[in-house]
Formats: structure tokens, C-alpha cells, sequence
């Protein structure tokens, strides 16, 4: 089979930290080739930690970003992002975004955040990785008001509908689909799944968070994403194989590999 593609999992932190080269054999071992090390700067050495694991790993990207749930540090952190994010294993920026959900900082601290960020992105040339989380409705004003779609991006971890899908899907967007999708009762996110056109689609764990059925419940780390992956499959009537190769091709794409 094609081997498959984790676009967004953490490695500096949880499980997989300081354990790096287990899990990614452990993943090469189940199919997974590719990973995305998503990275969540809360100082300045953590907005460098993803990128050192690329640096140090074959087949593993970085990306740099500040966290929605971080945006209140965010202004001395913009600066060194732009230096992070210009290094050779930074393929995007974020996680960037807006989470209303657990609203660890103001809305308006996390709109400036947002705004900056998309900035930095196209200053660079790269793609966003955006965090979304009942925010819908202000995320697309900023991404379309700081025109996102002259550098493109991923919606990760999509958990909306698929009205929601169709307004990103027409700026552009790439969706990532994690262990969500595999659970029975996210009946609005199975069905985005069915719609989101193949050569738009990406797979994710979001590691070490949201383990797919039949892990769920426990940490979550990229050999998982197959079990996501064949859920993919199953509800859109397609082999695996289709899937997998898809899937690698579109996040070879978007992060211009
Ligand atoms: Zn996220
Ligand atoms: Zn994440």
C-alpha cells in the first residue's frame, strides 16, 4: 500500500517526546511514512522543538505557530516566528487560529494573534495550518479580509459540517480529517468527510489527543492515523489504497514537498 501521510500530530510533548524514533518506527511499521510535526510555540523554545525534529528525522516536516489557546503570549512571539518559520524544515505556519470552545485567551487577543500569523504566512510564502473551534463565522472574515488564499492551508482536525466544508473548500482550503471521523455519533463530520473532494483530503492523528476508534480513550500517536484513514475509506466507498495515496500526494502538495 501507498504509505500514508499523518499531517498533523505533536511530537515535543506528551507520549512521543524525547521518544521520537520509537514512534515513528512504530508508525513506519504500520504504514505511516510521513509525519507533520505540528508546532505550538509557547516560548521560544518551544516554538522550536517541531522544527528540530524535522531537522533530525527523515520524512518528517515542521510546522511553527502560536496556538489559539496561547494567542495572549503571542506578541513576543511573532518575531522569532518569522525567523522559525523561514528555516528549511518550517513547510507551514500555525497551528494558527480562533477556539471560542475553551477560550483560553480574550476573543479579541485571539483575532490579533490570528491576523498576525496569516501575515508572517504570506510574508513567508508557506501555508497555514488553522485550529478552528466554534469560531466559524469570525475565522472566515479574517481569512478571507487577510486574503489566505494567496498561500492556501489546511483546516485541521475539521469538526463541522458540511456547510461549514463548503465555505473552506471555496477559499481554497485543504481538510484534515482526524480520529473524530471515526466515531459513530459525529454524524455532521462523517458526512463533511463524504463530500470533501479526494484531491482536497488529508489525514491527521492530532497526537498525542484524539485517538481513533479502536484507540480511543488512550494516547494517540501517527501509527493510528490507518485506522482513521480506512474510516475514510469505508464512508466514501473507496480502497484504502485510494485513500493513502491521495492523501500523501495532496500533503506532499500543500506543504510543497
Ligand atoms: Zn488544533
Ligand atoms: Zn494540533
Amino acid at each position: 500500500m501507498t504509505p500514508l501521510f499523518d499531517s498533523h500530530a505533536h511530537l515535543d510533548f506528551g507520549p512521543a517526546e524525547g521518544r521520537v524514533d520509537q514512534v515513528l518506527a512504530e508508525a513506519r511499521a504500520a504504514g505511516v511514512r510521513f509525519v507533520a510535526a505540528i508546532g505550538v510555540g509557547r516560548d521560544l523554545a518551544s516554538l522550536q522543538a517541531a522544527a528540530d525534529i524535522a531537522r533530525d528525522h527523515e520524512d518528517v516536516c515542521a510546522t511553527a505557530g502560536v496556538h489559539p489557546h496561547d494567542a495572549s503570549g503571542a506578541d513576543g512571539l511573532l518575531d522569532p516566528l518569522r525567523e522559525v518559520g523561514a528555516r528549511p524544515e518550517v513547510v507551514a505556519i500555525g497551528e494558527m487560529g480562533l477556539d471560542y470552545h475553551y477560550m483560553h485567551s480574550e476573543r479579541e487577543v485571539q483575532q490579533q494573534a490570528f491576523r498576525a500569523q496569516i501575515r508572517i504566512a504570506r510574508d513567508l510564502g508557506k501555508p497555514v495550518v488553522l485550529h478552528i473551534r466554534d469560531a466559524h463565522q469570525d475565522v472566515m472574515e479574517i481569512l478571507t479580509s487577510e486574503d489566505v488564499g494567496e498561500v492556501g492551508g489546511i483546516v485541521h482536525c475539521f469538526s463541522s459540517g458540511p456547510d461549514e466544508l463548503q465555505e473552506y473548500l471555496a477559499l481554497g482550503l485543504y481538510i484534515s480529517f482526524s480520529g473524530i471521523v471515526t466515531f459513530p455519533a459525529a454524524k455532521s463530520v462523517r458526512e463533511a468527510a463524504r463530500q470533501t473532494p479526494l484531491d482536497r483530503l488529508l489525514v491527521e492523528t492530532d497526537s498525542p489527543y484524539l485517538a481513533p476508534v479502536p484507540h480511543r480513550g488512550k494516547k494517540n500517536q501517527p501509527a493510528y492515523v490507518v485506522h482513521t484513514a480506512q474510516v475514510l475509506a469505508d464512508l466514501r466507498n473507496e480502497s484504502l489504497d485510494t485513500i493513502a495515496t491521495q492523501t500523501t500526494q495532496n500533503a506532499h502538495t500543500i506543504y510543497r514537498l
